[in-house]
């Protein structure tokens, strides 16, 4: 039981108060104490607002929608209220350039403003939203770059505008990528896009042998009808197909014009670069964007390595013969995978890799055919070779010149062009067809000395 206060002790607490010093220490001590108090209740009622009255969503770099929301951000977007205008501010920028060399002419650079690191604070339709870009202190194992995010804070009241910004941003995306075509290559454990996406290649600007070209985007087409048929049977949803021929005679042409044709991006790795190893082509293609055509190129570089191997143990830093049937074999199922190899030398590879679902269809994209020059003539001279004695003229100086032969006179092998030379001879002659003519002795291949 407490002890009632004794008229002794309360005298000896008033001579305490009335003591001026212990008085003031008192009040200081008192006064220091509510601020404290005080400031610790707004913090925590401040938390308490935000949980309750604040909702956000982080979207980090490696995000598909993390470019979008960037470039949804950097649209001008008008501030009609007072209030509008005080408060709505991107405090600083950053600037992302590309830039895109023509092979002739300038270097022509584009600039894009985007909201830099920090806090910003913008208006959509009726919501404000809190935008903050933060560089993380963490990097990323495979490049070494920092994590980077977005948070977008609004009140949650308004929290449906976070619908509505990422349609937005994503038909901004969409449209900015309408009619081209996403080529992604290899940086270090990455996919990254190979600059800005191209426009589509026509399928028509591709000129290959008759009916090949037909034949190919038939199967694929088909191929992508028959998602069911693969699940049924428990089969990966894969399909490969060999391009094989001598180079500028339209392998990668034909590719990207397919892409653009399924509205597909292309994702491809060159297998003779140094640093593509076995682990890392395995990794990457787990890693493959989602409707891409995975493009490896110059797959007899994995069979000259099993070569060197074999000489001396050691093959560098490159891919093996069986590093890329690994690779092959575990092109994940579950969303279909088209893979498209190209090689100039079919005469190195291993018919192990001509198995199903490794490559289904292997075609020779060969040298220009009389069928390809006339064709691209057309192309070329269409508009004014109306009557097309000038194709019958050119077609005819390629026979004089063996270039449609089975076989030299002599018994050797006949000259063979390609359409990336006959190509290159009408781009010469841009508007003179005669001249075409005239200069076609210059698509014979010089001889090369053994
Ligand atoms: P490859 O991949 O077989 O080495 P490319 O597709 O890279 O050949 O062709 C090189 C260049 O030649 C490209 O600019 C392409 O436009 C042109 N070219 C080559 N073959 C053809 C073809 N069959 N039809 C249209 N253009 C071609």
């Amino acid at each position: 039981m407490p002890e009632p206060a004794t008229a002794q002790s309360l005298i000896d607490l008033n001579a305490l108060l009335d003591n001026p010093v212990f008085a003031g220490g008192f009040g200081l001590a008192s006064l220091g104490a509510a601020v404290a108090f005080g400031r610790k209740g707004v913090l925590i009622a401040a938390g308490m607002i935000r949980r309750r009255m604040l909702v956000g969503v982080e979207i980090s770099r490696e995000d598909p929608a993390y470019p979008w929301i960037l470039a949804w951000l950097s649209q001008p977007r008008p501030q009609e209220t007072f209030l509008a205008k005080r408060l709505t501010r991107i405090n600083k920028l950053s600037v992302s350039t590309s830039t895109i060399t023509t092979p002739n002419g300038p270097t022509r650079a584009d600039f894009l403003l985007q909201p830099g690191y920090g806090s910003h604070i913008i208006k959509h339709k009726n919501a404000y939203i809190s935008v903050s870009r933060q560089k993380q202190t963490t990097a990323k194992m495979a490049t070494g770059e920092p994590h980077e995010t977005i948070e977008l804070t609004t009140l949650y009241a308004h929290r449906h505008i976070f619908e509505d910004v990422f349609t937005e941003a994503r038909a901004i995306a969409m449209q900015a990528n309408q009619g081209k075509t996403a080529v992604y290559s290899v940086r270090s454990f990455e996919w990254v896009p190979l600059g800005e996406p191209k426009r589509k290649r026509p399928l028509g600007s591709v000129v290959l042998d008759e009916g090949v070209k037909e034949g190919i985007v038939a199967d694929v087409r088909d191929f992508l009808t028959r998602q069911n048929w693969y699940d049924e049977r428990g089969i990966p949803y894969r399909r490969g197909y060999l391009l094989y021929g001598p180079p500028g005679s339209g392998k990668s042409s034909f590719i990207q014009a397919l892409a653009g044709e399924l509205d597909y991006s292309v994702s491809m790795v060159n297998l003779s670069e140094m640093g593509v190893t076995d682990d890392k082509l395995a990794f990457l293609l787990t890693k493959l964007p989602k409707r891409t055509i995975l493009l490896l190129e110059d797959v007899d570089a994995a069979f000259v390595n099993r070569r060197a191997r074999s000489a001396d143990g050691y093959n560098g830093a490159t891919v093996t013969f069986s590093g890329l049937l690994n690779a092959l074999d575990g092109l994940s199922a579950g969303e279909e995978r088209i893979a498209f190899l190209t090689t100039n030398h079919i005469e190195l590879l291993d018919p192990a890799l001509i198995r199903p679902g490794r490559v289904d269809m292997m075609v020779r994209v060969g040298e220009a055919t009389r069928y390809q020059a006339a064709q691209m003539w057309d192309r070329f001279y269409g508009d004014v070779d109306q009557d097309s004695s000038g194709r019958e003229r050119f077609l005819a100086r390629l026979q004089q010149l063996g270039l449609f032969d089975e076989e030299a006179k002599d018994g050797s092998a006949p000259p063979r062009t390609s359409t990336a030379a006959i190509q290159g001879l009408f781009l010469f002659n841009k508007n003179d067809m005669e001249g075409a003519i005239n200069m076609a002795e210059g698509l014979i291949p010089p001889k090369v000395e053994q």
